[in-house]
């Protein structure tokens, strides 16, 4: 027998009873490309609006192979204990050179995947980073809806897709390796700028002196830099994925930042800064999208691009030719 298809009330109620297979449906929806889909997911969320914002986001990045998926893995048991729910979300735009994603596939945070009140999602496979974030952005709204209190938002530390995850956060995660300046370990500046607390890990065996020595030259480091609009000072703590040393003290950061950031309004200010960040990022995104599949733009654009580029027409003349011509013709 062919099966009625979901209505709206069928993915709402399932995801407001918390049901796991309702919710990583309702995403599968926002990930899709069809055009029913999208109208669908788009009305989801409207519903789930409501019921969500209940959570502390958390953004967290450091790179390959820093224990990334071992630390969440260690995190997620730890604030599971706690009494939490956990939903985990991955940013990992498609990667021009290696066509594949790179936080991979391969089977991560098995333990935490079998608990009852963990939630784990890859990141959207085929997209660019825009794309991605706009996804990711949603899919946080269904797990709060969900229930979920603690979101976590997994990046790879090599480029850009810091600052998309950074921009639909509360509190951003640097991890790092013990024992290597941040240019060694491929760290752009500008993301140890942002961390609310750098973690050091792999803080065990031969390596503990290593990272405790990190610890205190990051601690200096980060001392330099602006004081922070949410007024909290960022911290360096070290930690062991593998042994589990360090993780509660992380949890405790966490809590302490929130603590700190709802008592002087910075949380709700930046939750509703970000939403508006979101509401221009749409915006662009949308309008760059349809002025690229505009009819006559797409038959001239190659054209102009040549004559530009032999300089038989300046960018800013060609540029408003183009403009002009996506304005006439609906
Ligand atoms: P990711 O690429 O950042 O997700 O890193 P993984 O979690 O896959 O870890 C990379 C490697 O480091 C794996 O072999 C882990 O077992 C190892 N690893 C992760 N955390 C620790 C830790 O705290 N201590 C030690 N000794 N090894 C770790």
């Amino acid at each position: 027998i062919r099966k009625k298809p979901w209505r709206l009330e069928d993915y709402t109620s399932g995801i407001q009873r918390g049901d796991r297979v309702t919710l990583a449906k309702a995403i599968t929806l926002i990930e899709s490309t069809r055009r029913e889909h999208q109208a669908l997911a788009q009305q989801i969320i409207e519903a789930c609006l409501p019921m969500s914002g209940q959570s502390v986001r958390i953004g967290i990045t450091g790179t390959p192979g820093v224990g990334k998926s071992t630390f969440i893995e260690a995190f997620g048991l730890h604030v599971l204990k706690e009494g939490r729910k956990l939903a985990v979300l991955a940013v990992d735009p498609t990667s021009q050179v290696t066509q594949g994603s790179i936080l991979g596939d391969k089977t991560r945070m098995e333990q935490l995947a079998h608990q009852e009140n963990a939630f784990i999602r890859p990141s959207p496979a085929g997209e660019s980073l825009g794309g991605v974030a706009r996804k990711t952005r949603e899919a946080i709204i269904l797990c709060e809806a969900a229930g979920y209190d603690t979101i976590l938002i997994e990046t790879v530390g090599v480029g850009q897709s810091e600052t998309a995850v950074h921009s639909m956060t509360d509190f951003f995660l640097l991890l790092l390796l013990p024992g290597a300046g941040d240019e060694l370990q491929g760290i752009k500046r500008g993301i140890v700028e942002m961390a609310d607390l750098a973690v050091v890990n792999k803080a065990d065996g031969e390596r503990l002196p290593l990272a405790k020595q990190a610890k205190q030259e990051y601690r200096n480091a980060m001392h330099l830099f602006p004081p922070k609009e949410s007024e909290w000072v960022a911290r360096v703590e070290i930690c062991s994925a593998t042994t589990g040393m360090g993780i509660p003290e992380v949890w405790k950061d966490i809590q302490a930042y929130q603590e700190q950031t709802r008592a002087n309004g910075y949380f709700e200010h930046n939750r509703r800064a970000q939403a508006r960040y979101w509401l221009h990022e749409t915006i662009n995104r949308e309008l760059r999208q349809l002025f690229f599949n505009h009819e006559t733009v797409r038959s001239q654009l190659e054209e102009v691009e040549r004559q530009v580029m032999n300089g038989q027409q300046s960018s800013f003349h060609a540029a408003e030719a183009l403009l002009q011509a996506f304005r006439e013709q609906k």
